[in-house]
């Protein structure tokens, strides 16, 4: 009866060296206010240079989403007072940007897709910070200047699982093209989620309510569900027109709703107006060539490793969702094994052993040593219970899978002369259930099974092991 319709606006701080206007160091992490200098202090008489490295991330994401990348873009005023704003104004790209009319394809479990289009992307300045400590709240302005990129979708998207494939989509561009950390705890990746609902079949948008900085995947799934709620309610109420307003909302974790920040009366004029201690951003012809180079993206990727690895839809989006995790994949394929057995050893077995800090790019076990690992599985060497305790063993110790086999005692026999001689000596100590076996009473080959893996200690190919005795016992 209703649909849902959100529209996406995301910061991305850009992982420059230095910032936006200015050559501070972008690191904000050391002691308060120490990387500023007279631009970034917004002093009298300071002026502005852009980065060119700015201009050389924003185009690679433009690239990436195939949009048009304005060769000549212009910075814009916007006037606000905060005091993490020293100038009183952010620079920004209003009328014309970096980057216009883009897509971003989504991926749904079922392998159908669909195209988002995205309105623009733009260049501006970060804020500093305000730290509020007891009754007493500071300024840190080594953040200030730091260059964002904005990210703005069209109203395409039309419910929550659809907005957080979105946003996961455009996380991974970014970590691909390694134009910026994209940390949401940290906040070089902040979301901005517009909401509104309209009757089914109505081509109008209604009312929208912004809800700000949210700093989760799962958060943001909870306030579009919260928030949508909220807007049926009023309009099943009769008092949508009253109650849904234009403005900005706080997610409320702890209280699980969304709340009033700034009305629509509270809102500021912004008085935009051009620049003028700036120049137009003008990309030549060769600047735009060189710029617009970029890496596989997880989209080609993904269809890549279904054509060559014969792996399905699903499982490529998952193995090529993160970089780190698509090379650590292709890695582990170097040792020719399947992907198959790659994917449930890397996303099972080696995932499941990860705890507290570690992540696959700090992993014990590199991609070299469990695509080695597989390919002993896979060569019939060791058994796949035996690689867990391979596995274990190399998650706390520095050393090498062939020789951790050798240690362990794990190697698989296969060796037909030796699994025989086991084989017979169980039937012969057993010879009443062997008769059982034989008049019929089939559950009891699992019983022998499980003898001569015991007597083997495991070691015996149960593959050699079944095929022996079903010879064996007839
Ligand atoms: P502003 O610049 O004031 O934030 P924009 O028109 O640029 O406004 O829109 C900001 C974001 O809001 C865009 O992502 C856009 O897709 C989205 N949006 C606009 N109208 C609606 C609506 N009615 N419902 C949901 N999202 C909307
Ligand atoms: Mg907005
Ligand atoms: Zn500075």
């Amino acid at each position: 009866m209703f649909e849902v319709v959100i529209g996406l606006e995301v910061h991305v701080q850009l992982n420059t060296k230095t910032k936006l206007f200015c050559s501070c160091p972008t690191s904000f992490n050391h002691v308060q206010n120490t990387n500023t200098c007279p631009t970034c202090l917004a002093l009298p008489g300071a002026l502005p240079v852009l980065n060119k490295e700015v201009l050389h991330k924003s185009i690679m994401l433009g690239t990436a989403i195939g949009a048009r990348i304005n060769q000549t873009s212009y910075f814009d005023r916007k006037s606000y007072f905060y005091p993490d704003s020293p100038s009183a104004y952010q620079i920004t790209q209003l009328y014309t940007p970096i980057v216009e009319h883009g897509v971003l394809r989504i991926d749904f479990e079922d392998s159908s897709h669909k195209t988002i289009r995205i309105n623009r992307a733009h260049i501006e300045a970060d804020a500093g910070k305000n730290i509020h400590d007891g009754d007493i709240s500071k300024v840190d302005l080594n953040r200030a200047g730091t260059p964002l990129l904005e990210i703005v979708s069209e109203p395409d998207m039309r419910s929550a699982e659809e907005a957080i494939l979105y946003l996961k989509k455009l996380h991974s561009i970014i970590r691909y093209l390694d134009i910026g950390d994209a940390n949401m705890q940290e906040g070089s990746f902040r979301v901005d989620v517009n909401v509104s609902i309209r009757p089914k079949g109505d081509e109008k948008l209604y009312t929208r309510v912004e809800i700000k900085n949210i700093n989760s995947f799962k958060f943001i799934q909870k306030a579009i569900e919260l928030e949508v709620a909220r807007q049926v309610e009023a309009w099943e109420d009769g008092v949508y027109a009253k109650e849904i307003c234009q403005e900005t909302r706080l997610f409320d974790q702890t209280k699980q709703e969304t709340r009033s920040m700034r009305g629509k009366e509270e809102a500021a004029d912004y008085r935009y107006f051009p620049e003028p201690d700036l120049l137009k951003a003008v990309v030549s012809d060769e600047m735009l060539e060189k710029f617009s180079v970029i890496p596989e993206l997880p989209d080609q990727k993904m269809a890549r490793f279904i054509k060559d690895y014969g792996m399905n839809d699903y499982s490529a989006s998952v193995v090529t969702s993160a970089v780190e995790m698509a090379h650590f994949f292709e890695t582990m394929m170097q040792e020719g094994i399947t992907a198959k057995n790659a994917l449930t050893w890397l996303t099972t077995e080696l995932q499941g052993r990860l705890k507290g800090e570690m992540n696959i790019t700090n992993s014990p076990v590199d991609a070299k040593k469990l695509g080695a690992l597989v390919k002993r599985i896979e060569d019939g060497t060791i058994s796949g219970k035996a690689a867990k305790e391979v596995l274990d063993y190399l998650m706390e110790n520095a050393d090498d899978v062939d020789s951790v086999i050798q240690k362990l005692g794990l190697k698989q026999v296969s060796d037909i002369g030796a699994i025989e001689a086991i084989c017979d000596a169980v039937i012969a100590a057993n010879g009443d259930k062997a008769e059982q076996y034989r008049g019929g009473k089939d559950k009891l080959f699992g019983f022998f099974v499980g003898q001569v893996m015991k007597e083997s200690k495991g070691s015996a190919n149960p593959q050699t092991v079944n095929e022996l005795l079903k010879a064996k016992l007839g």
